[in-house]
């Protein structure tokens, strides 16, 4: 992530989209989708607008949307939150990442991801001047090995920040693997973060938050966004939920970040939060049909394949292919096949780019004719 001269590179996202745009391929690099979620929730930002909530709102967010995520948070999950001091409304999950990191780490603490681990987090741990202790994810089934979490936690783990259901891989942690990072906090004494902005995108896997388990809630800052669930990735309302003292400390660091965002996608945000379960369900049943119809033309283009559990993303391996570097590969790929995919060494330090290279993620969130067209294209490639 940090350039030889120490300076933050470009995303892998804002790369790979630039190459789409200037090649006219088809994105499934970046996530987003290419359809609009609910009229609700569309026409509640409109009425937002006109109604007028369009000045700072609150700094924890505007009563309306913490209400919503408490309320879903024990309607999905049984959890208690109270939304006036244990709910926090944030420019996107990326600023809550952002805010929790640098609030709660010092320079030379440890922080543990998985990994591939989302790119921001490293270059979050990177800003924060904390140090960077990964557990990997190794194919087919990308679950973490118990050992290797044990391995990882030691007297200078400060935090470790989970990603459940996992982007880049797919993956969803089960409970004896959450019950296993409860334990280990409470004998370091550190705090897990859990990014669950895929909470609703699961295929047929239970999505089990870290913060429902017993003895977890106190040490656990949790972490979503409305850009998934409800297909506005671009309006970034997300929030954190967490005890209240952690809370103090991570908005301190927000208001010198962004102060207060999206003042009228909140109450938006608000209504989706409180559609009927039926909505949660049809998301993850699209997305199901739409994972299955990509999968089924990667494996045709003669791609070996890991079926994802969960979240946007595929992984496709192109060793059979004959490809050595899927870096490399996916620079040529726009011109190849006219498809953008991203390298999962993206998401990997360089020193373990071992195991991953030769693995791609390709976005699934996209319509049925253009999943069709991509493998089509990938498979005139052979
Ligand atoms: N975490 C993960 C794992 C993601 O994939 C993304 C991308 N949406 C984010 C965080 C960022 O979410 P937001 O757009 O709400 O900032
Ligand atoms: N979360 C999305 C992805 O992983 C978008 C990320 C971004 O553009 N920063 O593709």
């Amino acid at each position: 992530l940090l350039g030889a001269n120490g300076q933050l590179s470009q995303t892998i996202f804002a790369e790979m989209s630039a190459l789409a745009a200037s090649t006219g391929a088809i994105n499934l690099g970046q996530g987003f989708p290419d359809e609009d979620g609910p009229i609700e929730v569309l026409d509640a930002a409109r009425t937002a607008i006109s109604d007028g909530i369009n000045q700072y709102p609150p700094g924890n967010g505007l009563p309306v949307l913490r209400n919503a995520i408490a309320e879903h948070q024990k309607r999905f999950y049984g959890i208690d939150i109270d939304p006036d001091t244990q709910v926090l409304a944030t420019a996107g999950a990326t600023e809550a990442l952002a805010a929790t990191i640098l609030a709660l780490t010092d320079t030379g603490d440890e922080v543990i991801t998985l990994e591939p681990f989302y790119d921001a987090y490293g270059a979050m741990i990177n800003l924060a001047r904390a140090s960077h202790v990964t557990v990997p994810l190794r194919a087919p089934n990308f679950q973490p090995n118990h050992d290797d979490i044990r391995a990882a936690f030691s007297g200078r783990t400060r935090l470790i920040v989970l990603n459940s259901p996992h982007n880049p891989t797919g993956s969803v942690l089960d409970r004896e693997t959450l019950e296993l990072i409860v334990e280990l906090a409470h004998k370091y004494d550190a705090l897990i973060v859990t990014d669950e902005v895929y909470e609703h995108l699961t295929f047929g896997h239970e999505h089990i938050p870290i913060a429902s388990l017993p003895g977890a809630f106190d040490r656990t800052i949790s972490i979503s966004s409305g850009g998934k669930t409800f297909n506005t990735t671009g309006w970034k309302i997300g929030w954190i939920t967490s005890p209240q003292p952690i809370l103090q400390a991570i908005m301190a660091v927000k208001q010198y970040l962004t102060y207060v965002n999206g003042a009228p996608l909140q109450p938006a945000i608000a209504v989706g939060l409180g559609l009927p379960d039926e909505y949660f369900t049809g998301v993850a049943d699209g997305l199901a049909r739409k994972r299955d119809t990509l999968g089924a033309g990667l494996r045709s283009a003669g791609f070996d394949v890991t079926t994802p559990q969960a979240g946007y993303f595929i992984i496709a391996d192109a060793a059979p292919l004959g490809v050595t570097d899927a870096a490399k590969f996916c620079r040529t790929l726009p011109e190849l096949a006219g498809v953008v995919g991203i390298p999962v060494t993206a998401f990997v330090h360089s020193e373990n780019h071992g195991d991953y290279n030769t693995l791609i993620r390709f976005a699934f969130c996209k319509k049925t004719d253009v999943l069709d067209r991509a493998a089509a294209q990938l498979s005139g490639m052979k």
